[in-house]
Formats: C-alpha cells, sequence, structure tokens
C-alpha cells in the first residue's frame, strides 16, 4: 500500500522552485532551497522550541529530557509521562529501537479517538490504514476502554512511548503529514528512534558538531543512557523510526553519515521491511 507523504518543507521547496519561475522575469528569483531541505522532517513536539535540560529517572535509569510547555519531550518528539518518570528501579525496561519488553498493547489491539477539532483526520485513518495493512495491529475505535489514544491537534508531532495505561496523545500540527503520523504510531506500539540502537556505531558516524544545540540527545543509543532493549536484524536506513543524513542540523551539514561517509535519505512514505519484521515480533 502506498500512503503518500508530503511534509511542509517538501510543499515549501515546491513553492519556492514556482516562485522561481514565476518571478524570474522580473530578476526576484530567491536562491533554490538546499537540497536536504526538500526532504521529509524529522518529528519534533515543539519545533523551534528548547526547554530546561532536565535529568530524570526511568526504569531505575538515569534520563535526560527537555520539559517544554510542561511537557517531558525526549529524542524530540516523545513525551514521558510523569508515571513513566516515576517508574521505580528494577520496574519498566526501555525499550528497544525496533523492540520493547513492556507497554505493549495486549492483543495488539489499539483503542483511538480522534479529537473531533483534528483537521485533516485523513492523515490518521490512512496511518491507521498502512498499520493495519502491513502489520498485526488492530485499530479499534474506543468506546469505555480507560487505556488508548487521542489523535489530536498539537504545536508538533509527537507521541507518548508504549501503552501508558490511562489516555495518550499523538499530537499533529499541520505540517504533520500521514508518514509522519505512522512514524508517531510506531512510538505509541513502543518504537524508538531507529538511530538509538546499541549497535548503531557499526553502521553510522554521529556529526556531534553539526547538530544543533539542545537536540544532541536525538542521537544518544538508549545503552549510554543504562537502559536494555531489543534490536531486530541490522540498522535499517528505511525505516520509518529512523532519521535523514540532515535531520537536526545546525549548519546544513550531515548529522548522521554511514560508515563509509555517504548520506542517506530520511523515508516518511511506509513501514519498512525490517519495520515490518520487528513489529512481527513485537506483537
Ligand atoms: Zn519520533
Amino acid at each position: 500500500m502506498q500512503v503518500p507523504s508530503f511534509s511542509i518543507l517538501a510543499y515549501s521547496a515546491l513553492f519556492g522552485t514556482i516562485s522561481l519561475t514565476s518571478c524570474s522575469k522580473d530578476q526576484q528569483a530567491r536562491p533554490a532551497q538546499p537540497e536536504q531541505q526538500a526532504q521529509a522532517q524529522a518529528e519534533l513536539a515543539y519545533p523551534n522550541q528548547t526547554g530546561e535540560l532536565k535529568t530524570g529517572e526511568w526504569g531505575g535509569q538515569p534520563v535526560s529530557y527537555q520539559e517544554i510547555n510542561g511537557d517531558k519531550v525526549y529524542e524530540g518528539d516523545i513525551l514521558l509521562t510523569s508515571e513513566q518518570l516515576a517508574t521505580s528501579a528494577g520496574g519498566q525496561q526501555r525499550p528497544g529501537s525496533a523492540g520493547r519488553t513492556t507497554g505493549r498493547w495486549p492483543s495488539g489491539v489499539v483503542y483511538y479517538a480522534i479529537d473531533p477539532a483534528l483537521p485533516n483526520q485523513a492523515r490518521v485513518t490512512g496511518a491507521i490504514a498502512h498499520w493495519q495493512a502491513n502489520s498485526p495491529v488492530r485499530f479499534v475505535q474506543r468506546t469505555t476502554q480507560t487505556a488508548f489514544v487521542t489523535f489530536r491537534v498539537g504545536s508538533g508531532c509527537s507521541s507518548n512511548i508504549g501503552r501508558t495505561g490511562s489516555q495518550q496523545y499523538i499530537n499533529l500540527a499541520s505540517g504533520c503529514s500521514t508518514g509522519n503520523t505512522i512514524h508517531e504510531i510506531g512510538h505509541a506500539l513502543g518504537l524508538f528512534h531507529e538511530q538509538t540502537r546499541a549497535d548503531r556505531d557499526a553502521f553510522v558516524n554521529i556529526l556531534t558538531q553539526n547538530i544543533q544545540s539542545g537536540y544532541e540527545g536525538n542521537f544518544t543509543k538508549y545503552t549510554d543512557l543504562g537502559y536494555g532493549g531489543t534490536d531486530f536484524g541490522a540498522l535499517d536506513f528505511g525505516s520509518i523510526m529512523m532519521y535523514g543524513s540532515f535531520s537536526f542540523s545546525s549548519n546544513g551539514q550531515p548529522t548522521i553519515v554511514k560508515k563509509d561517509g555517504s548520506t542517506f535519505n530520511i523515508q516518511r512514505t511506509g513501514l519498512s521491511a525490517g519495520d515490518k519484521s520487528g513489529i512481527d515480533v513485537m506483537y
């Protein structure tokens, strides 16, 4: 199944090209957008905002997050709950990039609701249809269940991680595409970002000097934070949970490159073969 994915930047680049053409006669052409800006964007809960860097404890291990507008933002677009941060030692174990040990949805059934105020709800129904066509996970509209996902308007694209046990949210700003929504559902199912895998250094180099200040934590291996987890298969450059080479770049230079130094594109069209096999093991 093909799911269209149009980022707001892709639209910007497209419009930029159109205006470049239409303005060329009066010499008002603007410089072309850098190539990497035409790529889909990695998700952020609060674009252009950074919060106070805080350290808490999750599953008995230290974890760094940013507090922005009262939310505990981890890896850019994951919202940790107060309950998760309060989990005592020996409790939850942090999930791996494509697998996890807690917070799964029983029988792979996710109960959900869509806030009537959310514009363009086809992003949600399209993302749900994609997950159902490509995984054993099923989505059922919530009736009286206490644990469910509500899709609602947000400042950016963000999600809680795993099943929290109560109402949890996937927040979608107008720029969040169907592909971004598929990604956020991945977090709600318990998936972390592919580049935080324990074994990622065998596949990529992280160019810390090019990362926007305040976003370095988006590139931290979960094992560096002391978490256990499960990684399935090899690092998947095509994963919908993987950043692109230029994600969170401060200077237009890459933040992640392959071991041979080459760059790669971010993918927000749909689940990769690796995503599917990982989620099959989980669910
Ligand atoms: Zn994410």
